[in-house]
């Protein structure tokens, strides 16, 4: 067995794996394309796109992470918890009931809408405190926030509250990473001009941020004071072009054990709808108890590969909700010369490396027709995790 497994969790043979060294490693490296003085948001939303919220926000933290960026109050909360003192920003603006537990957890919030700013200041004047919120301004993107225009008279109509104080603006990039994007040019303008009118206006617009990983990565000239590092952290990139220009490791991992093997006669069938069947003799056919619910998504069923014990081996039948079948083609057939029995128990790679081979996030993405962020969020969804 080639790859050097964790122990399994007790109650389960299959599991996430995610390298606490990858996590270290991936956050020193965006610190070092950071100038002096730059913060790093590292955003965990999602469970920290399935790795673990908690765990990889205490890694994070340790090696230079400033700031956390979540989609929720309840994953906010969830990071408070678990001990990070850091601020926190939540992405988009929760419902105005929150405005209790954002203060109760010092959280925040991205808040555009004046009703939600003077509630959150009326809350936390109640307890002689003042909340922290970032204005979010639609430069493009179309998702959420002010349009620029519309900034310097929000600012003002909230401003005069004191339980309230602006902590950042910022933007979000629709089109980061594609090179010389005319779209994306235009939203670093908007949004450049609306920082310069505020200042104008001396309205402090607090922390200005703008950068998701790709924008990091392809343009320094856009770092302004905190860059917001999602997806780079777990070690993945955004896109091709980001890869010669900082060397990432992938973090997550996912493994299961082998909990069944046969050698069924050929023309037997395998899985629901019975979509594949043997076409000749000694090809085992090995059980894995991992599904579509735990991320492995069913429209990989009959597509994708596995590695086991230095092979990759074909996934077979359709993937069930909770477990699926490969097949490993031995004795005789030339094109699997290489290839030699199983037996259960041995460690599975359904992602990540295993001696000679590797089945990446992207390459899942890909057969998926979908992105790595996905592929990683959906396995992080039932499966334990196993920190290494
Ligand atoms: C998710 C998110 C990010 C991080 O994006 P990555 O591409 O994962 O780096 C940054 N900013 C906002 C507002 C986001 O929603």
């Amino acid at each position: 067995m080639s790859v050097d497994a964790p122990a399994s969790p007790e109650t389960r043979w299959a599991w996430v794996e995610v390298s606490r060294s990858a996590i270290r490693h991936n956050t020193r490296a965006f610190r070092g394309v950071l100038e002096r003085g730059q913060k790093l948001m590292a955003v965990v939303k999602a469970d920290a796109y399935g790795h673990g919220a908690a765990q990889c926000a205490r890694i994070m933290a340790a090696n230079g992470a400033d700031y956390f960026g979540v989609a929720t109050v309840d994953e906010g909360i969830g990071l408070r918890q678990a001990g990070i003192d850091r601020p926190i920003v939540i992405l988009a603006e929760p419902p105005i009931d929150s405005v209790g537990l954002i203060v109760d957890f010092d959280l925040e919030p991205s808040a555009y809408h004046e009703d939600f700013v003077l509630a959150l200041g009326e809350e936390a004047a109640s307890r002689d405190v003042v909340a922290r919120y970032h204005v979010p301004v639609d430069t493009g993107m179309t998702r959420i926030g002010l349009p620029p225009a519309e900034v310097v008279e929000f600012r003002r109509a909230v401003g005069w509250h004191r339980g309230v104080s602006c902590a950042g603006t910022f933007t979000h990039f629709a089109t980061a990473e594609v090179p010389r994007d005319w779209d994306f040019e235009l939203q670093v303008k908007r949004f450049s001009d609306l920082i310069y009118t505020l200042e104008a206006e001396g309205i402090d617009p607090g922390l200005v941020h703008c950068d998701n990983t790709a924008a990091t990565l392809l343009h320094p000239e856009t770092h302004f004071d905190m860059v917001r590092v999602g997806l780079g952290l777990y070690g993945l990139y955004p896109a091709s072009n980001c890869e010669s220009l900082v060397d990432l490791r992938p973090a997550m991992s996912v493994r299961a054990r082998i909990t069944r093997v046969v050698e069924p006669p050929t023309g037997a069938g395998v899985s629901y709808g019975l979509t594949y069947r043997l076409s000749r003799a000694n090809v085992q056919i090995a059980t894995i108890p991992l599904g579509y619910a735990d991320g492995y998504a069913r429209t990989l069923s009959n597509r994708v590969e596995v590695l086991v014990d230095g092979m990759r081996c074909r996934q077979v039948g359709n993937i069930c909700m909770d477990q699926c079948m490969f097949a490993v083609e031995v004795n005789g057939a030339r094109e699997f010369r290489k290839s030699h029995p199983v037996r259960e128990g041995q460690v599975v790679t359904i992602m990540g490396a295993d001696g000679d081979y590797e089945i990446s996030a992207d390459e899942l993405a890909r057969l998926r027709g979908t992105i790595s962020y996905e592929v990683c969020c959906d396995f992080g969804l039932r499966l334990e995790k196993v920190y290494v």
